[in-house]
């Protein structure tokens, strides 16, 4: 099988990392509880950033988000590494910026996922994703954003899952809450 992997907020929790990053830049503390209440993708709000601050906040803050010590979600490293060991073709699709791609590559693989230069594809804007997607013809496809999800439903072969997130439960997708579910939808065993 085909499976891919958009990254930021689907296998690896960077919103919650840039939310700790910004209490600290801003010497705030406004609690976890609040991230978990967001209803958008943007975490500025929490911090009563408007649009254009919390553009320029993330902007000046990004090599600390993009390249620092941002954990992956528990279980995504090994699910990843477990189904390509058993035969699937594991796919990256993130729509990082291109100045970012070649770093964010090398940075996964020190992170642990499995990664076949070929089947990393980076610097795409949302709704350019599915053109890929169709393109390279996945049998599964994980992501947590609703610009993207929106453009996935009903697409053919590719059956879309949702990683849970507190924006994204208005959608109705398969979802998992958590990586070791992954198991339900995908044989890891195979081969
Ligand atoms: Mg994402």
């Amino acid at each position: 099988m085909k499976i891919g992997f958009d990254i930021d907020d689907t296998l690896i929790n960077l919103r919650e990392y840039a939310f700790h990053l910004y209490n600290e830049k801003l010497n705030k503390e406004v609690p976890l509880a609040v991230f978990h209440r967001l209803e958008r993708v943007e975490i500025h709000e929490a911090f009563e950033l408007t649009d254009e601050q919390g553009a320029e906040m993330w902007n000046s803050s990004l090599e600390d988000i993009y390249f620092n010590s941002c954990p992956p979600f528990p279980d995504a490293v090994e699910t990843v590494q477990k189904l390509e060991k058993s035969g699937h073709e594991i796919f990256y699709i993130t729509s990082r910026p291109k100045a970012h791609g070649e770093r964010t590559l090398e940075w996964m693989k020190t992170q642990g996922f499995p990664i076949e230069e070929e089947r990393f594809f980076y610097g795409m804007k949302d709704h350019e994703k599915i053109r890929f997607i169709e393109k390279i013809e996945l049998d599964y496809y994980f992501d947590d954003k609703p610009e993207v999800l929106n453009t996935l439903a009903d697409k053919g072969k590719t059956t879309v899952i949702v990683k849970d997130q507190s924006y994204n439960r208005h959608l109705n997708f398969p979802r998992i809450q958590e990586w070791s579910e992954v198991e339900n939808f995908i044989d890891t065993e195979g081969f």
